[in-house]
């Protein structure tokens, strides 16, 4: 997850790194450059002596300058200071730097189009799109101003080949192999920062998500994601005809558990109710906590008798998982549970649902508290 962080540096920070990644890039090509003149036939067939010479100019003003702008980004890290200057140096040098160098190779090579296409992606995702889109602008005008240079026999089109190595007469593998070798890294380069960015979208994604529908403390669905299932639930078994019971639940003398241990002990007894009926439930089954003591539990398929020994199940956990306190000690804690099934013939929908096992909730704690009432629809009912 580090690596994900990138995207947070500062400016400085990321500028030094890019500095060292296309020092480094640059020196891979001054070594095949150095490379190709000393030892290659492909340098007798195709290279022009002046081309040579200029490349050597250009390789020496980008190491100049990628080392420059090294050292200098070492040493804002180092006095722990930051600069404007240094991102607007870096993104001008940059574009002025690999411009020479896409003009000696000849600017109507896919690698000009990589480099075009790649940088200003990068430099929008790192640095946002006002500076880039300034320095993409003038990198454009540049090239549009040496293809008229070019056209007007002004300036050497692909200065460094006395032949040009891709033509329909020639074509030079060697050439098209370091073309692809020069095109491998930097392609590489653009698509992990893009993996990265998109990376954190989906990691920022599934948190924003999780914040608006979990309940932070018992991790339970909230009253928003557990009011959408509901009324899903409500709906198949209106379209299926299938069964499904809801039931409401409330800790008994909960403010009283509160009072005399402290939040902390009612926050520590929350959790552990949830976790105890997560425990009691199946996958299919969708639990949440809807208000401070008060949870819902939705049961799709489930009619009456499977409600009833699912809830009592619930209770009778419930009741047997106290809380431990500091003195080893155990807290007993109980439940009240308001049940409703969902009768097909009345067609209730979600929120007459909730408010019915309300009613049955508000008859159990009437009724002495720890203990299950059921309706099924509109009829309260003794079942079993
Ligand atoms: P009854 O058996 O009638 O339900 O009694 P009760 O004390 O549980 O009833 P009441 O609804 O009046 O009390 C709820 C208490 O829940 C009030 C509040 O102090 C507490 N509470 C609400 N939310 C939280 C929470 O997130 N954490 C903790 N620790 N307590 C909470
Ligand atoms: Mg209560
Ligand atoms: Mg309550």
């Amino acid at each position: 997850m580090a690596i994900v962080r990138l995207l947070d540096w500062s400016d400085r920070d990321k500028c030094l790194l890019l500095s060292l990644l296309l020092w480094g890039y640059m020196s891979f090509i001054f070594a095949w450059h150095l490379f190709t003149v000393n030892f290659t036939a492909f340098a007798d067939e195709f290279l022009s002596a002046e081309g040579i010479d200029v490349m050597n100019q250009v390789m020496l003003f980008n190491q100049a300058g990628w080392i420059g702008l090294v050292i200098w980004g070492v040493l804002l890290r180092r006095s722990d200071r930051h600069s404007s200057f240094y991102p607007a140096v870096f993104m001008s040098f940059f574009a002025v730097g690999y411009l020479l160098l896409g003009w000696t190779f000849g600017l109507y090579s896919p690698m000009t189009g990589m480099v075009l296409m790649g940088s200003p992606l990068v430099g929008f995702i790192l640095f946002g799109f006002r500076r880039v889109a300034w320095n993409f602008a003038f990198a454009v005008l540049v090239v549009l101003a040496l293809a008229w240079l070019s056209v007007q026999g002004y300036s050497a089109h692909a200065i460094y080949f006395s032949k040009y190595p891709i033509s329909q007469e020639l074509l030079s593998y060697y050439w098209v192999g370091s073309t692809v070798a020069f095109m491998v890294p930097f392609i590489a380069a653009v698509i992990t920062l893009v993996a990265l960015l998109l990376g954190r979208w989906a990691y920022r994604e599934a948190q924003v998500r999780d914040q608006a529908l979990r309940d932070p403390l018992t991790r339970l669905s909230n009253r928003r994601e557990l009011f959408c299932r509901l009324n899903h639930e409500v709906a198949r078994a209106r379209r299926s005809g299938r069964p499904l019971s809801v039931c409401l639940l409330d800790l008994d003398f909960f403010k009283r558990i509160n009072d005399t241990y402290g939040h902390g002990v009612g926050d520590e007894v929350l959790v552990k109710v949830a976790s105890v009926l997560k425990g009691n439930l199946r996958e299919t089954d969708a639990v949440g906590r809807i208000g401070g003591e008060e949870f819902v539990l939705v049961l799709p398929e489930t009619e009456q008798l499977g409600a009833r020994r699912v809830v009592e199940r619930c209770r009778t956990s419930i009741e047997a998982s106290p809380v431990i306190l500091a003195d080893g000690s155990p807290l007993p804690v109980s439940a009240s549970f308001g049940v409703v099934t969902w009768d097909p013939d009345e067609e209730a929908d979600g929120h007459q649902l909730i408010t019915r096992a309300d009613e049955m909730l508000y008859r159990a704690k009437a009724g002495g508290r720890n203990r299950v009432e059921y309706c099924f629809g509109s009829v309260a009912a003794i079942v079993g």
